[in-house]
């Protein structure tokens, strides 16, 4: 027999055993749950098994799990832990299920920990923190404190999952006044892969408290956020869709919002404007949600976009709460498609907008046009120094950017198809795009080196961006006193990983 040959039997003989020691694994890890929790496991081939194993935001995400394990407190949690660990199972952990990266929320033959029941909702006796349990999507969380007069800064969009989003920073509507959603985390209760069940905050477990803001699912589940809360106030917002023909006033508006002495230097003013394109017919739909923290009709520091005529304006003074409703919109919890995210960030400047639309308009022509089932989007979204400042003076966390390097733009690609066969072309499309307006970027001194971790695609390394470069060694040696056989980085592989 040839090396060639000899190697090929043995590494197909090694996978062959890969797959029966996780087969075997996984059926006695699910056997074990459904003992102890027979209400709250499902089994591959049961009834509801399909509903739970679909319910992602991305088809990219459905994967056949061995089972389907949904814990209602954070003691269960900790039984399954063990389980996994002493059976060596692989699992994945499921919020909201709205990161779009394959495997980051589904696992193909393990366990799926599906947060869903973890759904607590209370505040304090002095109503200044609210616990929130990861299961729960922001449009519950903001329906609720709104019977209080109360809100927190979390997700801009309805449905998107508590849990995934504070682990990976948050953008949100009060950047600069709160920083990152993150920041307004006082406590995480979380399951470590011991089974310990510990408190991170600003007085216990602070590395883990520091590692928790941006740093994703390396360290454990956790099982609930308290967060702070401020009141709620009338404002104004609502979402502006523009004809093609305003482009260039769109993009001129993007790049005035953006301006360190644009709209953006009003803290009450937050803009998410994306550009929506579709390649096979080189139609695009510039579009904007504009929301203004006080009630104010047009106010000036939207002023840019709210000039630009617009085929539809749903843009009033109205309730905070009636804003997040509209916001809870049937696209972001439609299921049928495939999509994915990628992000990069350039300074805050007109030049670096108008490049990175340049870039993004081309490559798409260029690159993707014969895909018919494919919508692409570029967003904007803007963090401002006073943001990078909030972040500091609320204690810090891993993400650690400097204010003295001034305002930037976060840019997200995000793309919407259906044809699986379309997977790689997207995927070489959306890497090229971003590595074209990176190069562009840094030839025109204009690119800043961060990748937002909730807008990152599978090929991306976010945390080699934070602190500089510095917060990865740190947040390993975190890791390694938190978790020391490294059950997060090998037996729960989906997500972003911070490595040996
Ligand atoms: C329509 C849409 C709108 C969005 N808007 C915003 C926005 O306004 N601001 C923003 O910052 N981001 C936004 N995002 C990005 C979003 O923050 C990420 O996709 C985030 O991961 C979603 O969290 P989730 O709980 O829904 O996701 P999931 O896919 O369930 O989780 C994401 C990752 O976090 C891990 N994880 C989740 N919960 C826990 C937990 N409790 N313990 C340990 N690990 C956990 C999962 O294992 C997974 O790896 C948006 C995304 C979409 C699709």
């Amino acid at each position: 027999m040839s090396t060639f040959w000899r190697h090929t039997l043995i590494s197909l003989l090694t996978a062959a055993l890969a797959v029966r020691t996780s087969a075997t694994s996984s059926k006695s890890a699910c056997a074990q749950l459904a003992a102890s929790f027979p209400e709250y496991t499902t089994v591959s081939g049961s009834a509801s098994y399909t509903t739970k194993i679909d319910s992602v935001w991305s088809q990219t995400c459905v994967e056949d799990a061995y089972c389907v394990f949904e814990p209602e407190s954070s003691k269960d949690v900790s039984t399954a832990i063990g389980i996994l660990r002493k059976t060596k199972t692989k699992f994945a952990v499921r919020s909201g299920g709205h990161m779009p990266n394959p495997g980051a929320n589904s696992i193909s033959h393990g366990v799926l920990i599906s947060l869903s029941r973890l759904n607590t909702l209370e505040l304090t006796a002095n109503h200044e923190v609210v616990h929130i349990g990861p299961g729960l999507r922001w449009y519950d969380v903001y329906t609720w404190l709104a019977d209080y007069k109360l809100t927190t800064a979390g997700g801009r969009f309805g449905p998107v999952g508590v849990g995934g989003l504070l682990l990976g920073g948050g953008i949100n509507y009060y950047g600069s006044k709160v920083g990152w959603s993150a920041n307004n985390v006082v406590n995480f209760e979380v399951v470590l892969a011991d089974g310990s069940i510990v408190q991170a905050n600003a007085s216990s477990n602070t590395d883990l408290y520091w590692a928790l803001k941006g740093g994703s699912q390396n360290f454990g589940i956790v099982t609930r956020y308290d967060m702070k809360t401020f009141a709620i106030q009338n404002v104004w917002g609502g979402t502006l869709a523009y004809p093609a023909t305003s482009l260039d006033a769109y993009i001129h508006a993007v790049a005035n919002f953006s301006s360190p002495d644009g709209g953006s230097a009003d803290p009450l003013a937050a803009a998410d404007p994306l550009l929506l394109m579709y390649p096979n017919t080189s139609q695009i739909q510039p579009a904007a949600v504009l929301l203004y923290n006080a009630a104010i009709e047009n106010p000036a520091a939207l002023k840019a976009f709210i000039d630009i005529p617009a085929v539809s304006d749903s843009a009033a003074v109205r309730t905070f709460t009636n804003f997040a409703v509209e916001q809870n919109s049937s696209s972001y919890w439609d299921r049928s498609s495939r999509r994915s995210f990628w992000a990069t960030a350039v300074k805050a400047t007109p030049e670096a907008v108008y490049l990175a639309n340049t870039t993004f308009i081309q490559a798409a022509m260029e690159q993707v046009s014969d895909l018919s089932d494919l919508l692409t989007s570029i967003t904007y979204q803007t963090i401002t120094e006073d943001w990078l400042d909030a972040a500091r003076a609320s204690g810090g966390d891993a993400i650690d950017l400097d204010p003295a390097d001034g305002a930037f733009l976060v840019l997200l690609i995000s793309n919407t198809w259906t044809n699986a066969d379309h997977d790689d072309r997207i995927v070489s499309f959306s890497e090229n795009v971003i590595a074209e307006i990176e190069s562009k970027a840094r030839a025109a001194n204009v690119y800043y080196p961060f990748v937002n971790l909730n807008d990152a695609g599978p090929s991306q390394a976010p945390f080699k961006t934070y602190g500089k470069g510095q917060s990865l060694r740190k947040l390993k040696t975190i890791r390694k006193k938190y978790d020391p056989s490294g059950v997060f980085q090998t037996l729960s592989p989906g997500g972003f990983k911070l490595g040996a």
